[in-house]
């Protein structure tokens, strides 16, 4: 990014840009420019909640494809503090990770994990989860946290509720989030520092076309959906995601948080989201599931013992082109801790090549019948 330019002139740095739009879907590629290099998109984030992506080395994560990491104030500042990540040099550099990082404000967290909550207009007041110590945080504080911690890409502080939401609170919620995502476009960043606007508006797709709304006017140069995949019905998911993908503006990019499946990225890659995040690479490795172009496999299953086949002979990760089926259920049902470092490494790959071959089939303009079919494949896969 030349810095240079993005000072001299403050209203012009282009955070993202787009180079491609499926004929046949809302699907496009682009790419978004950060300080510490340039994001494809769509792309998938691998979550790196602590400052580790669990189980795997940053020399990993880029031989797997991975462009951007995200990772998680809440928790980043609950342990080991955010002083500490300054003293050191920032994020980057105490994780290890020269690429660009995301980071979460933790409003999530504080909602599911942190005890005693009390959440007020000023912000939200809670004891931590990790050792019980009362902490208050605004949102202003939140977005400084980010800025020390050095991150690319910042998230103000939100509401978030647990579903299901009725529209009177969903309608507070927001309304809520709203004024603190004003707050938080106050802190002082320079261009190193993008600030997103969260959509809030629970499962009602009017409220949510009204939060972007009123964050479109406030002005942020990208949109993070916040509060789906939290408990509702997956067809309910789709709907509103749908509806507030088409209410951002095209020149912005749109990142839909914690979500999904193979085959929900695929669907919402086809609305035309442009940023990903979710657990279940890393999360279902560590418990032997691997997902693969014909959907998932349970390595740990006996019909796997003396399979020589790699889990899936398509994949070009380190896991599939060394060891076999046979190996890997050896591993994880005798709970060494190679097991689940394989699978996630596995399933990260998988989902970052999922991304590349979407971007590829965007280019292409072939992206809509290519992704229906994919999707029939692994639906098909995991019926079995
Ligand atoms: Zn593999």
């Amino acid at each position: 990014m030349n810095t240079a330019t993005s000072r001299a002139e403050p209203s012009a740095p282009r955070l993202f840009s787009v180079d491609a739009v499926d004929p046949g879907s809302c699907a496009r590629g682009g790419r978004i420019a950060t300080a510490h290099g340039t994001v494809e998109t769509p792309n998938f984030m691998p979550v790196a909640t602590a400052g580790t992506v669990k189980g795997i080395t940053p020399a990993q994560l880029e031989e797997a494809g991975a462009q951007i990491v995200l990772a998680n104030t809440y928790h980043l500042a609950l342990r080991p503090g955010v002083d500490l990540v300054e003293t050191q040099g920032g994020l980057h550099r105490f994780m290890g990770w020269p690429g660009p990082i995301l980071t979460d404000s933790g409003g999530y967290q504080v909602f599911s994990l942190a005890s005693l909550r009390k959440v007020s207009e000023e912000g939200v007041d809670f004891r931590s989860h990790v050792d019980g110590a009362r902490l208050a945080l605004t949102p202003e504080d939140v977005v400084t946290l980010q800025l020390r911690l050095g991150v690319d890409i910042l998230m103000p502080l939100d509401e978030c509720l647990p579903a299901p939401v009725d529209r009177g609170d969903a309608e507070r919620a927001a309304a809520r989030t709203l004024r603190w995502a004003r707050r938080s476009q106050v802190v002082e960043r320079g261009d190193d520092h993008v600030l997103f606007g969260i959509v809030q508006g629970g499962v009602f797709a009017d409220l949510r076309r009204q939060c972007v709304a009123e964050l479109v006017a406030l002005g942020f140069p990208g949109y993070a959906v916040g509060g789906l995949s939290v408990g509702e019905a997956i067809e309910m998911t789709r709907d509103v995601a749908a509806a507030t993908a088409a209410a951002v503006p095209a020149g912005a990019p749109r990142y839909l948080m914690g979500v999904g499946r193979p085959e929900d990225l695929l669907r919402f890659v086809g609305m035309g989201y442009d940023l990903f995040d979710c657990v279940l690479p890393t999360r279902n490795g560590r418990n032997g599931m691997l997902f693969t172009w014909d959907g998932p496999v349970n390595i740990r299953l006996a019909r796997h013992a003396r399979d020589p086949e790699p889990v899936d002979a398509a994949c070009g990760c380190y896991a599939c082109r060394t060891f076999s089926r046979a190996y890997l259920r050896h591993l994880a049902v005798s709970g060494e801790m190679l097991g689940p470092q394989l699978a996630s490494l596995h399933n990260l790959y998988f989902y970052l090549d999922l991304m590349r071959q979407m971007r590829a089939r965007i280019a292409a303009g072939t992206f809509a019948s290519w992704a229906a079919q994919q999707i029939a494949r692994i639906e098909e896969g995991a019926a079995t």
